[in-house]
């Protein structure tokens, strides 16, 4: 599995820009293949999204790494995130800011990915089952907020709880053709950049219509 994770790294993220060090070592270090199930395992480094169970899944490699990179996380960073799933961008993330906190709408996923990363020793990341279109308002402001479903709209509360010089990354758009956009708070203004076509499941949620 060691060469497998090598060889994604080396085919699929380098050639598509990936080059952040400190990013590469971070997908280098956690091992894809723990966050899926025995039958997806030997797949886990393919160039694709894979079932998480519950009609969800574990997103492309390429996007963790591509989405990760885009946050620019230095390591003092609040981090927010929208959507545990299978806890692997979870992983990459703790591996990279001083604090992860996670929301999954779905309680069997929230809980098999809490098993996974507390097995594997993560001691920054706070988890939270329940509807993270409302955010997280005990924890804000956050200094990046990362949602990996794909909604229309920005959920509001979201905005309201990125910190000043933020950065907040969403798939932006329909069901089936999102675009993933960077939304920047400076000044207490916010600037939007889209930055290319994506698809996601959907964010399901109180703020995400
Ligand atoms: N990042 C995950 C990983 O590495 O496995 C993949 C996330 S998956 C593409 C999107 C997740 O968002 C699903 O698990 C889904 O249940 C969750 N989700 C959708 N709407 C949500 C909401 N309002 N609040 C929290 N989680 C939500």
């Amino acid at each position: 599995m060691e060469d497998l994770n090598e060889q994604m790294i080396k085919t699929q993220l380098i050639p598509r820009g990936i080059s952040d060090k400190r990013v590469l070592d971070a997908i280098r270090k956690v091992k894809r293949h723990l966050f899926v199930t025995k039958a997806f395992q030997d797949t886990a480094y393919f160039d694709h999204p894979l079932p998480i169970g519950e009609g969800q899944t574990i997103s492309q490699p390429y996007m963790v790494a591509w989405m990760t990179e885009l946050l620019n996380l230095k390591g003092t960073e609040k981090v927010l995130e929208i959507g545990t799933g299978s806890g692997y961008q979870t992983a990459v993330l703790s591996e990279l800011a001083k604090h992860v906190f996670t929301i999954e709408r779905i309680e069997t996923l929230s809980i098999n990915a809490q098993k996974i990363l507390n097995d594997l020793n993560y001691k920054n990341i706070s988890f939270k089952i329940g509807d993270g279109t409302e955010g997280w308002q005990n924890e804000a402001p956050f200094d990046r907020i990362l949602i990996t479903a794909g909604s229309p709209v920005v959920p509001a509360p979201l905005l309201k709880q990125l910190s000043e010089g933020g950065k907040l990354l969403i798939p932006l758009g329909e069901r089936f053709a999102q675009n993933l956009t960077m939304v920047e708070k400076k000044d207490g203004k916010m600037t939007t950049k889209e930055l290319g076509a994506c698809v996601f499941v959907p964010l399901i949620g109180r703020h995400a219509v």
